[in-house]
């Protein structure tokens, strides 16, 4: 990762630079200025490149620099240094660079800057999202964020899936996961209308109406009945207007499908594939995870290593009612068999009752999408969500319906119109094959990894209502 430039300087991450012990070296670093503390003889700068939570500590002899250069290094500024690395006399780091040149690149003022002060609030931090990244807290769930999208392609690549990319416009409506966003280029003021008065989507872009996604599944099953198991990982869009600290309006899935896998294997599937990105995490990610667990959440690293290291419950649908029937708890949302399971359920169930991950099966065939394979009783169908502490539903999934005749009646009974999927009908007519899938939602994993509550502190730039402005 060293980059070399002009002479013998070498442009190191912070990072490698904390590791290394080659002391009185010539280096250079370059960074964000997180604070300077000091006197008129010398001066410590704390700078940060984003390579890790820590900051190097840079020692400025006053005495050999310009005192104007000085006073413009505030917090925020961005400055390349080149000096030695000297072993620290001070005990909160090991090493140091005793500063020959400053170059800044860039003032800050501290009138201002934003984030002058530390100790924002998160909520102050969602409206400075284009700042925030430079925080230690944005620092370490986006370091986080990065490391857990590689560990998904790599769980994938070594287990023989192959990435593929399904399309984020699509022509189907009948994804049935949600309301979504329309895509048109139709102008929103003078729309061509057809007789009957409504908007004329033959005149659209694509000659028809199209939305944003909401799952790449039904384009996921194609892949899987050819290359027998593949995995999506993109974009997804909802136009729900769900505010809650476990919803996005844009947010990223990993939907895994699998040909020749019934709802058994998808299961032990989702079981090894979130255990091993936890533990990747822990064995990748500790710095971070320390930080954050001293910040926010102290039970964090022991909850990661309890679920890790223990099998998830695994119950029906019918049975998860039982018990929330009997629980002395109170809830919002009434039980009773044949309700779609709540959060405030799914949360009892994890967090109460059974005290580590559940994975409930066999919905009732009414609450569920017309993909799902149909149960022998006639009432239930094959679908497995996978609930997790403090999240709920982490992720969503089923044994898919092959059988061309019950598919098609089902989807009469819910009035899809077949026209619309006759290309995902033709699956079951050509070569049809059991198979499995499901969905993870990238951003309720990051939740549950980084201990963070809020939805919105794990994305970047969040997409809610009344929220897209950079
Ligand atoms: P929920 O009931 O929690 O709203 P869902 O049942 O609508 O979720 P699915 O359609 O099963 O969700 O989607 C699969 C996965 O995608 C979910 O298990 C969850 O992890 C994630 N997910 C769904 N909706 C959202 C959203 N609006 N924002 C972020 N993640 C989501
Ligand atoms: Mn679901």
């Amino acid at each position: 990762m060293q980059v070399i430039i002009k002479r013998n300087f070498i442009t190191m991450r912070i990072k490698e630079l904390l590791a290394s012990r080659d002391f009185n070296s010539e280096v250079e670093v370059k960074g964000w200025i997180r604070t300077k503390r000091g006197n008129k003889n010398i001066a410590f700068v704390a700078l940060n490149d984003g390579s890790i939570i820590h900051n190097i500590q840079v020692v400025i002899d006053m005495s050999r620099f310009d005192e104007e250069l000085i006073r413009k290094l505030t917090t925020g500024s961005c400055i390349a240094v080149r000096g030695k690395l000297v072993e620290s006399p001070g005990k909160e780091q090991q090493v140091e660079v005793h500063a020959d040149s400053v170059l800044l690149y860039g003032t800050a003022d501290p009138e201002s800057y934003p984030l002058q002060k530390k100790g924002h609030t998160l909520e102050f931090l969602r409206e400075i999202a284009h700042l925030r990244p430079r925080t230690n807290t944005f620092g370490a769930v986006l370091r986080i964020r990065h490391a857990m999208a590689f560990a998904i392609h790599e769980y994938f690549n070594d287990h023989g899936f192959y990435y593929l990319h399904t399309p984020i416009i699509t022509g189907s409506d009948a994804e049935g996961a949600g309301e979504m966003f329309r895509v048109t280029v139709l102008d929103a003021k003078n729309p061509p209308l057809k007789e009957d008065g409504h908007v004329d989507f033959s005149e659209d872009f694509f000659g028809r109406e199209t939305n944003l996604t909401v799952s790449g599944q039904l384009e996921g099953e194609l892949g899987a009945l050819a290359l027998s198991c593949i995995y999506t990982f993109g974009p997804t869009f909802r136009a729900e207007n769900s505010n809650t600290p476990r919803h996005l309006a844009e947010f990223w899935m990993i939907e895994p499908e699998m040909a020749f896998y019934e709802i058994e294997d998808n299961m032990n599937l989702a079981e090894d594939f979130l255990k091993y990105l936890i533990r990747y995490a822990l064995d990748n990610c500790k710095e971070d995870l320390e930080f954050l667990m001293n910040m926010y959440d102290k039970e964090l690293v022991s909850r990661l290593n309890f679920v890790v290291s223990n099998n998830f419950e695994r119950i029906t649908y019918t049975r998860a009612i039982e018990i929330l029937e009997q629980s002395d708890a109170t809830f919002e949302f009434p039980v009773s068999w044949g309700i779609d399971i709540q959060t405030e359920h799914e949360r009892y169930l994890v967090e109460k009752h059974f005290k580590k991950p559940v994975i409930v099966t066999d919905y009732p065939m009414a609450i569920k999408a017309f993909y799902m394979k149909q149960n022998d009783d006639g009432k239930t169908v094959r679908g497995m969500d996978v609930l997790f502490p403090k999240i709920g539903e982490i992720i969503g999934g089923s044994q898919r319906e092959e059988d061309l005749e019950k598919l098609s009646r089902r989807m009469k009974e819910l009035k899809i119109p077949e026209k619309d999927l006759w290309w995902y009908l033709d699956t079951r007519k050509f070569g049809s094959a059991p198979h499995s899938g499901f969905g993870l939602g990238f951003e309720r994993l990051l939740l549950f990894i980084t201990g963070m509550s809020n939805i919105r502190d794990v994305i970047p730039f969040p997409r809610f209502p009344k929220n897209a402005d950079f």
